[in-house]
């Protein structure tokens, strides 16, 4: 069926989408109904860690829709089995609760983390998160976040939640209370504009929180899954949190999350916790062939490939007298100008001809690039020419 031909009025609206339709998809590369070919640095939003359809995810679904899609969460099945072994093996953590999305995951660490005060810190309950963090859309994650003008929408917000100031220690322990149950946070606030947190705020909250008895929970949806060159950013950082979620790059582009934490924190009681979907060996069979990519090997090229991006930013930077960039791995952001206009670039990138490129504008003027960890040096080099011309273009 032509584009044209396509009604989109029963579609609910949520935000503005470009007047175009992709229908499939290889590697870096997307095509709209046109043919046209555009350079994808978004990737769903940090999601199709291997690109779009990579061999290694078809094979493993093809393969496993024909053995079993779904028993159900109140059995055990192979897949699930196999992906909780593989991440607890690679992480410092012991057990792994499965769920469908990055915001499901953060709403298991929130009640895990408020099940913990019950049983074993007299009831606390509240929980420190960051201004302008990102932990998603349902309404603890909305509470949570500190994204700007969040607090007005949906009230009333679920109680319980207290905003600190990344990199800012004094914010946070000026918060805490004998009823602080845990702190919060993302390594990389992506959403706020790849925000990078010092390592010296992140020691500083472990060696609070440990005095305290109060739990460090790192929300690696973004960062996790060798986005940032390592498998977890939380290596990068020298401190093991008590409890992490990762979404996103996890089912590289099938819905998966997890909730991953250390045993003593693993307070669940039968009844506490689940969902329909939960560990189907469908998404968790996908996991699994996932983490079977990111070998050392393929971290030690993401550093590469981020080193090649970082520079080439850099590069442009200079020539167009920007502000830099920044960012952890293959998560990265440019600075623009205050006259620039991010959002203006970001369409007049995915209009480009002969190909386009898709980028994502978190800020006025701040683009973000997120491509597959498999992306190519010649790709990059490629991106950096359509995003030159678009700027160029954007000020004249
Ligand atoms: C995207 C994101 C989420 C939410 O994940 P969903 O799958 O959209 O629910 C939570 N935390 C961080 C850091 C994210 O980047």
């Amino acid at each position: 069926m032509k584009y044209n031909q396509l009604n989109t009025n029963a579609i609910m609206e949520i935000n503005q989408r470009p007047d175009l339709l992709f229908i499939k998809g290889k590697n870096s590369w997307i095509e709209d109904t046109d043919g046209k070919l555009y350079l994808d640095f978004m990737q769903g939003w940090a999601v199709n860690l291997l690109g779009h359809c990579p061999s290694e995810i078809k094979k493993a679904i093809n393969d496993q829709i024909e053995l079993l899609i779904n028993p159900s969460p109140a059995f055990y099945n192979i897949p699930s089995m196999e992906l909780s072994l593989k991440l607890t093996q690679a992480s410092c953590f012991d057990k792994v609760f499965f769920a469908n999305s990055g915001a499901e995951a953060n709403e298991g660490a929130i009640k895990l983390a408020r099940k913990w005060g019950q049983i074993k810190k007299n009831g606390a309950y509240k929980i420190i998160t960051m201004n302008n963090s990102f932990h998603g859309r349902t309404i603890a994650t909305m509470s949570a976040s500190g994204k700007p003008g969040w607090d007005k929408k949906f009230p009333p917000q679920v109680d319980g939640f207290y905003k600190a100031n990344i990199n800012d220690i004094e914010s946070v322990i000026s918060l805490i209370d004998e009823s602080t149950v845990a702190i919060m946070l993302e390594l990389v606030q992506g959403e706020a504009g790849v925000i990078l947190s010092d390592k010296s705020f992140v020691q500083e909250l472990r060696k609070i929180s440990t005095e305290k008895n109060i739990l460090l929970i790192i929300d690696e949806v973004q960062t996790g899954m060798g986005r940032t060159g390592t498998l977890f950013a939380y290596q990068q950082f020298d401190i093991e949190p008590d409890i992490m979620t990762l979404g996103k790059g996890i089912g590289g582009g099938v819905p998966l999350s997890a909730l991953l934490a250390k045993k003593e924190v693993s307070v669940f009681e039968y009844g506490d916790q689940g969902g329909t979907y939960n560990g189907n060996p469908l998404c968790t069979a996908v996991g699994v062939a996932i983490m079977k990519v990111l070998s050392c090997d393929f971290l030690e090229q993401v550093k590469l490939k981020s080193n090649k991006l970082s520079s080439e930013l850099n590069l442009l930077s200079d020539r167009k007298g920007l502000h830099g960039e920044r960012g952890l791995g293959l998560l990265r952001a440019l600075v623009l100008n205050e006259k620039d206009d991010a959002n203006k670039i970001v369409e007049i990138a995915r209009n480009a001809k002969p190909n386009g490129l898709l980028i994502n504008a978190p800020r006025k003027n701040l683009i973000r690039f997120m491509p597959a960890l498999n992306i190519t040096e010649n790709e990059i080099e490629i991106m950096i020419e359509i995003l030159e011309k678009s700027i160029e273009i954007s000020r004249s």
